[in-house]
C-alpha cells in the first residue's frame, strides 16, 4: 500500500531527549508517528541525532499504562524487584480515576495532617513542560506546604548552579552552543558531547573544521578527542590540581586580563594567592599532565580573542563538583573570556528541559526564577501571587534528593509524590533508595511506563508521553521553545497537568487553570527572567532565549556584556583546594567505577530501552573497560563480569575499550537489568548536594549471570 507511509498531519514540536533542544515535527498518520524530521531551529539547523530522529515509538509500546493503579492489599512485599510486565495484576488492581486520586491524593492530606508539613516529598521532573514543574512546585509548596521538592538537576548539575550563582549570579549558560563556531579556542571538560549532546558536537566539529583550535579534557578519550588540538587525559578526580594549575601559569606569565579583573570582579587577591602553590612541576603527578602542556593550553585559553568552555557531569558529579566549577568560573574571569559572542561558559544541561525545571522552581531552596525562599520579601510576592496568606509558606529550605532518602529511612518522611523520575534507578547507592522507597507509608507515582520506581509504589497515575501533549521546554541554549501536542494519550493516560491539578484539589488547592497558556501566563508574572515573553509570541516564532524581560526584547544569547547580576554588578572569585574523592580505590577495591550515559540510551532507559531502533543497536548491559584489564582478568569482550563495590554488585557483559583508562570501568546507567547505581556512592558535594556518580572504588571478577 503506496499510501501507507503518507502522514496525514504534521506537527511542529522539539526533541524530548537532551538539553540541546533540537526543533522536529512528528509526521503522524493513525495516532502514531510514523518518521521525525529536525526543523531549522536555532540550535539544530535541521540536524538531529539517532535518538531525536528514531527514538519515538516507545510512546506506542505495548507496556503503556493505560489505567489508574492501585496496589493490592494481598500484593507480595515491596522489596521484591523483580520485574515482570506480565504479572503486574498480581501486585496492582485497576481503578477508575476518581478512586485513584481519592486515595493518592487522600493519603497525602491524611499524613500532613497527622505528621505535619515537613512529612511529605515530591519528586517533579525535567522531562515534563515548564508549567508542569511549576504546577508540581506549587503543589509541594502550597498543598503539601514545605520546601521539599527537587528533581533530577540535584544528580545532574546542582554544583555547577551553586557555583555559577555565587560567582556570576547566574545558573545558567553565559553563551549557547553555537558560539562555538565563533571562538578561537574551546575546552571541553569532563563531557562527552558525541554521545550525550550530540547535535552540539556536530557544532564544535563544524567549529575544529574552520580553524578553532579545540582542547578536550577527560579522563577518558572520548570521541573528540581525535579532533583535538590537544587532549588532556588527566586522572579522575583531579579536576582541581589540573585547573589551578593553569590558572597558576597565566597569573605567573601576567596573562590576566588586569582590566577585566578590576572593573568587573571581586576577591581576585584570594585566588591569586590560593593558585600561588599549585605550579604545573607539582600538578603535573597528581593530575597526569605534563608541565609543558599544562603551560601551552593555559597560554592558549588566556591570549587568544575568544575562549570558550563547556563542561557535562564529569564536572559536576563529584563531592568536590562546586570546587570543579569555581576554577572553571575564575579560569574564564581572570582572563576576561565572557561576556562576549564565542567566549563564556557552558554547563551542558542534560534533559531537554533541566534548565526549564530548575529556573520554574522544582529546587528545595529556591521558588521559581532562583528566589530564596528563606527572604520574607520574596515569600510575601509569591504569597500575593498564589492567593495565599504568607504564613502558610515555609520560611526554610527542603530537603534535596538524596537527603530525601536518608529522611524516609529516618521516619522523617512518609509520603512521596514522583512525576516522571526513576529513582529506584538513577539514585546513588540505589539498593538503599530502593528500600527507602519501599519504606514510605504512600508513595505515588506519576509515569507512562511501569518503571522500577512505579513498581514499588501505593498508587499508579497514568500519565502522557512527550508527544501527547502541549508546553514549553527550556533548553541548555536558556531558549524556551515550544512542544506541541502531536498525539492523543492511550487508554485512559492523562495528561501530567491534568493530573497535578486534580491531585491539588485533593490537598485543597482549588485550582481551576483551563489551558496550560495560563499557567505560562502565571510563570511570567512570578519570573522576571521571562516576563516579557508570552504565550502568542512562542506559538508564532516557537522560540525566545531569555532573558527577557519585557514584551517585544529579542532576548539574550550572550549574556554578562556590560556587568553581572549580582549586588555589585561584578563577578566573585572562589579558591578551590584539592578534595580527594569520598572513596578511593584500596586493596579490598582496587578499580575505580564511572557511571554516565551512551548514545542509543537516555537516562534510566524507560523510553529508549522501549524504542525498537535504539534498543535493538545497544540491547544489552554493558561495561567498557580497557582491552589489558580485561585479559589481565582472563576475560575477552563479550564475556560477563560481575562488578562489586561496598554497596551492592551487578552482572554485565564486558566491552573492550580502549579510550577507557586503566584501572576504571565505565558503566551506562540505563540498563534495569544491571542497574549499576546499585554500586555508586551516595556520598554529597557539601554545596550542590550531588552524588558522586563519577567515582567510586570496585573490584571485578569474570562470571556471573547477566
Ligand atoms: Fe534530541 Fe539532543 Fe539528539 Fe538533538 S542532540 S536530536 S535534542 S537527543
Amino acid at each position: 500500500d503506496v499510501g501507507m507511509n503518507v502522514p496525514d498531519k504534521q506537527v511542529d514540536s522539539v526533541c524530548p531527549y537532551c538539553g540541546v533542544g533540537c526543533q522536529l515535527t512528528y509526521n503522524i498518520k493513525d495516532n502514531k508517528i510514523l518518521y521525525v524530521e529536525g526543523r531549522d531551529g536555532p540550535a539544530n539547523r535541521e540536524r538531529l541525532c539517532v535518538k531525536g530522529r528514531y527514538g519515538f515509538d516507545y510512546a506506542n509500546h505495548p507496556h503503556r499504562l493505560t489505567k489508574p493503579l492501585i496496589r493490592r492489599a494481598d500484593a507480595p512485599k515491596r522489596g521484591d524487584f523483580v520485574m515482570d510486565p506480565d504479572r503486574v495484576m498480581e501486585v496492582f488492581r485497576e481503578a477508575t480515576w476518581e478512586e485513584a486520586l481519592e486515595v493518592a491524593g487522600g493519603n497525602f492530606a491524611k499524613i500532613r495532617d497527622t505528621h505535619g508539613k515537613k512529612s511529605l516529598a515530591g519528586f517533579g521532573s525535567a522531562k515534563g513542560s515548564n508549567e508542569e514543574a511549576y504546577l508540581f512546585q506549587k503543589l509541594v509548596r502550597t498543598g503539601f506546604g514545605s520546601n521539599n521538592v527537587d528533581h533530577c538537576t540535584r544528580l545532574c548539575h546542582a554544583s555547577s548552579v551553586v557555583a555559577l550563582l555565587e560567582g556570576i549570579g547566574s545558573g545558567a549558560v553565559s553563551n549557547p552552543v553555537m558560539d562555538v563556531t565563533k571562538a578561537e579556542v574551546v575546552i571541553i571538560i569532563g563531557a562527552n558531547p558525541t554521545v550525550n549532546h550530540p547535535v552540539a558536537a556536530t557544532w564544535i566539529k563544524n567549529a575544529v573544521s574552520n580553524g578553532t583550535k579545540l582542547i578536550v579534557c577527560d579522563p577518558r578519550r572520548t570521541d573528540m578527542a581525535r579532533i583535538a588540538h590537544r587532549f588532556m587525559q588527566f586522572k579522575a578526580d583531579t579536576d582541581v590540581a589540573m585547573l589551578n594549575a593553569m590558572m597558576n601559569v597565566i597569573v605567573t606569565e601576567g596573562l590576566v586580563d588586569k582590566e577585566f579583573i578590576e572593573s568587573r570582579t571581586i576577591g581576585y587577591e584570594e585566588l591569586r594567592k590560593n593558585v600561588e602553590g599549585y605550579t604545573p612541576e607539582l600538578m603535573a603527578p597528581i593530575c597526569g599532565i605534563d608541565a609543558e602542556t599544562l603551560r601551552y593550553v593555559a597560554r592558549l585559553y588566556a591570549t587568544s580573542k575568544a575562549s570558550m568552555i563547556l563542561w557535562g557531569m564529569g564536572v559536576s558529579q563529584h563531592i568536590h563538583g562546586t570546587d570543579n566549577a569555581r576554577c572553571l568560573i575564575a579560569l574564564s574571569l581572570m582572563t576576561g573570556q565572557i561576556g562576549r559572542p564565542g567566549t563564556g561558559l557552558h554547563p551542558l544541561r542534560g534533559q531537554n528541559n533541566v534548565q526549564g525545571a530548575s529556573d520554574a522552581g522544582l529546587i528545595p531552596m529556591v521558588y521559581p526564577d532562583y528566589q530564596s525562599v528563606s527572604d520574607p520579601k520574596i515569600r510575601a510576592n509569591f504569597a500575593k501571587a498564589w492567593n495565599m496568606s504568607v504564613d502558610l509558606l515555609d520560611p526554610e529550605p527542603g530537603l534535596t534528593v538524596v537527603e530525601i532518602m536518608h529522611a524516609i529511612t529516618d521516619g522523617k518522611i512518609r509520603g512521596l509524590y514522583v512525576q516522571g523520575e526513576n529513582p529506584a534507578m538513577s539514585d546513588p547507592d540505589a539498593n538503599h533508595a530502593r528500600e527507602a522507597l519501599a519504606a514510605l507509608d504512600h508513595l505515588v507515582v506519576q509515569d507512562i511506563f511501569l518503571t522500577e520506581t512505579a513498581y514499588l509504589a501505593d498508587v499508579i497515575l497514568p500519565a502522557s508521553a512527550f508527544p501527547e501533549k502541549t508546553g514549553t521546554f527550556t533548553n541548555t541554549d536558556r531558549t524556551v521553545q515550544m512542544g506541541r501536542q502531536a498525539l492523543n494519550p492511550p487508554g485512559e493516560a492523562k495528561q501530567d497537568l491534568w493530573i497535578i491539578q486534580q491531585m491539588a484539589n485533593r490537598l485543597g488547592c482549588n485550582w481551576n487553570y483551563k489551558h496550560v497558556s495560563e499557567v505560562f501566563d502565571e510563570m511570567r508574572h512570578t519570573m522576571p527572567s521571562i516576563a516579557g515573553i508570552t504565550w502568542e509570541r512562542l506559538e508564532r516564532e516557537d522560540s525566545v532565549t531569555y532573558p527577557c524581560e519585557k514584551e517585544g526584547d529579542p532576548g539574550e544569547p550572550v549574556v554578562f556584556v556590560d556587568s553581572f547580576p549580582r549586588e555589585s554588578g561584578r563577578a566573585r572569585f572562589v579558591p578551590a583546594d584539592i578534595i580527594p574523592a569520598a572513596e578511593r580505590p584500596d586493596t579490598e577495591y582496587p578499580m575505580v567505577l564511572i557511571t554516565g550515559r551512551q548514545l542509543e540510551h537516555w537516562h534510566t532507559g524507560s523510553m529508549t530501552r522501549r524504542a525498537t531502533v535504539l534498543d535493538s543497536i545497544e540491547p544489552d548491559p554493558i561495561a567498557l573497560i580497557h582491552p589489558l584489564d580485561l585479559a589481565n582478568m582472563g576475560g575477552k569482550p563479550g564475556d560477563i563480569i560481575t562488578l562489586e563495590s561496598r554497596r551492592g554488585e551487578v552482572s554485565l557483559y564486558a566491552r573492550a575499550d580502549d579510550s577507557s583508562p586503566r584501572g576504571a570501568v565505565f558503566v551506562p546507567f540505563c540498563y534495569y537489568e544491571a542497574a549499576i547505581n546499585r554500586l555508586t556512592n551516595a556520598a554529597l558535594d557539601p554545596f550542590g548536594k550531588i552524588p558522586e556518580f563519577k567515582y567510586c572504588a570496585i573490584r571485578i571478577h569474570l562470571g556471573g549471570a547477566a
